[in-house]
């Protein structure tokens, strides 16, 4: 039986235990955070089909879709409110079996949490590792070790894993920063018929799709220099200064949220990476390829790492091979994604109106091809 240490219980770490476990791999994982219920901190998230039918995969499709929202519809403008490109989100589902969902992100950790947390070690730091001929060994922060076949470093874009493997180089900033929230649907908040849509301005850029039967969720993307804060307690009203000029229901929305609901990071990803591994370690997640927000494929990618790891390492005895195996049948999928999601996110930081109306119309007259090239893309490989 092969013995497989997971570092990070995230999205990507949660879904490899529960993936793993319906193999003969046995997991041992570990997690920085003392507790699982505060690992995924943040607002919304969007599923596309190929991360749902992953998630069918691994038993939880039903939950999420009870907990999310069908995104049935998408739609892009402009920040004057015109229509650029109309996507019949409806028609995807059937075509490959399986609807893109928008989800609170804590909903996502916890139905994952339920199916892959078990025996998670919380409040247990990984430091580094060694690397044996027979074994690979973890270090702990609390001076433990634990001994495995196999290490899975699926610790985020900062992983220490990676790290050690790839060398320490920060991750790479878009230039942008985001202001996320959910907000209960209530009397009073405008809810848009158009379960997903994006608005795009010069420099600015404003996403907002339903989260749950009774929730949206709101995305505001606007340049920045790296490692921006806003005054404790503004961050909404910094957002609203923002997007003062766009149309409803942007504004409007940003309104009606709490201020305590909204926060601010900054947009990175990594550039794709030629290896992900050595010997007996891996990588998972974002700590193999962190890509930006733009195009909603990271966890998606993640959970797709996932199938592909556990079809290889299950019934092997010899743990090199299947791990060069599993990265060679992902690197070209993921980098594709990471490329596309730099490339777009980008494209939001343009602030001369030139630019800025260029890119409109390349959105609008490229929408059906990408709109084809996307429900390709969408379909789950055969891992
Ligand atoms: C603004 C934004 C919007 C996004 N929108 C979407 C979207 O719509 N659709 C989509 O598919 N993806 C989206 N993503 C991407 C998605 O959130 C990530 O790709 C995904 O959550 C990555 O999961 P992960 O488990 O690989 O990493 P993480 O979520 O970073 O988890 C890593 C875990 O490892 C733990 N850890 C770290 N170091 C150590 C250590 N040394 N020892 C032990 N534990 C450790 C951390 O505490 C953490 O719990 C978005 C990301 C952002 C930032």
């Amino acid at each position: 039986m092969t013995k497989a240490i997971l570092v990070g219980a995230g999205i990507g770490g949660l879904a490899a235990a529960t993936a793993l476990s319906k193999t003969d791999v046995e997991v041992v994982s570990f997690e920085r955070a003392r507790n699982l219920a505060t690992v995924e901190l943040g607002a919304g998230i969007t599923l596309w089909p190929n991360a749902i039918m992953v998630l069918d995969k691994l038993g939880v499709g039903q939950e999420i879709r009870a907990r999310g929202a069908p995104l049935h519809s998408f739609e892009q403008r402009t920040r004057s409110g015109r229509l650029l490109a109309r996507w019949p989100m409806e028609e995807m589902a059937r075509r490959i079996g399986a609807p893109a969902i928008g989800i609170a992100r804590p909903d996502v950790h916890a139905v994952l949490a339920q199916a892959g947390g078990y025996g998670v070690q919380t409040g247990t730091e990984v430091t580094g590792f060694i690397e044996r001929e027979d074994a690979v060994e973890v270090t702990l922060a609390d001076g433990r070790a634990e001994r495995g076949d196999v290490l899975i470093g699926a610790d985020g874009i900062e992983s220490t894993v990676r790290a050690q493997l790839l060398g320490a180089t920060p991750p790479r900033h878009a230039g942008l920063a985001i202001w996320r929230a959910n907000l209960p649907i209530a009397p009073g908040v405008p809810v848009p018929d158009v379960a997903f849509m994006l608005f795009w301005g010069t420099g600015k850029k404003f996403v907002v799709f339903h989260s749950g039967p009774r929730q949206l969720s709101w995305e505001a993307i606007v340049r920045a220099e790296r490692g921006g804060s806003d005054p404790p307690g503004m961050s909404k009203d910094v957002v609203l200064t923002y997007f003062k000029r766009f149309a409803d229901p942007v504004r409007t929305l940003i309104e009606a949220t709490d201020p305590n609901a909204v926060f601010r990071t900054d947009v990175s990803d990594r550039p794709p990476d030629k290896h992900w591994g050595r010997g007996r370690v891996t990588l998972l997640g974002d700590a193999a390829h962190a890509m930006t927000f733009a195009v909603g494929q990271g966890a998606a990618q993640a959970l797709e790492d996932t199938m592909a790891l556990a079809a290889r390492l299950d019934h092997t005895r010899d743990v090199i091979a299947p791990l060069r195996a599993y990265e060679e049948a992902r690197m070209k999928r993921s980098a594709k994604f990471q490329g596309l999601a730099w490339r777009l996110a980008r494209a939001g930081a343009w602030k001369a109106p030139p630019a800025a109306i260029l890119r409109n119309i390349v959105l609008a007259t490229s929408s059906p091809m990408v709109w084809r090239a996307q429900c390709k893309d969408m379909t789950l490989p055969e891992y």
